[in-house]
């Protein structure tokens, strides 16, 4: 905590002060969150089957015969499913994506790893 305050974004002013979980420039009066990236730190890092971290617009491989509601077929091991979004899904599904032949679904990381 005895660091040097970082420069403000907004005026490159160093005369900033912490004020909650904000710091606060002392010249311009500025406003702002320590860090963004600290921020996007706290966010829940979602990792695939095998512990690598997933991102928006990955590609996965489904490790698992999985079944489908309204599907007969399902999803089969090696399915490689194209550009997922990571959600907050219903239960533990984390994965927004659409699957070939299947259609748009949810599924959850622990099924799935990073292609
Ligand atoms: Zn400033």
């Amino acid at each position: 905590m005895t660091d040097a305050a970082p420069a403000c974004p907004d005026c490159a002013s160093e005369f900033s002060y912490e004020r909650g979980d904000l710091l606060v420039c002392s010249m311009c009066g500025h406003e702002w969150s320590p860090s963004a990236e600290a921020a996007a730190d706290a966010a829940p890092v979602i990792r695939d089957a095998v512990g690598n971290v997933l991102a928006d617009g990955d590609t996965v491989t489904v490790i698992k015969d999985l079944k489908v509601k309204g599907s007969s077929s399902g999803i089969k091991v090696g399915t490689k499913v194209r550009n997922i979004r990571l959600v907050n899904g219903v239960g533990d599904h984390d994965i927004d994506c659409k699957v070939d032949g299947v259609g748009p679904m949810q599924l959850k990381s622990s099924v799935v790893k990073k292609a």
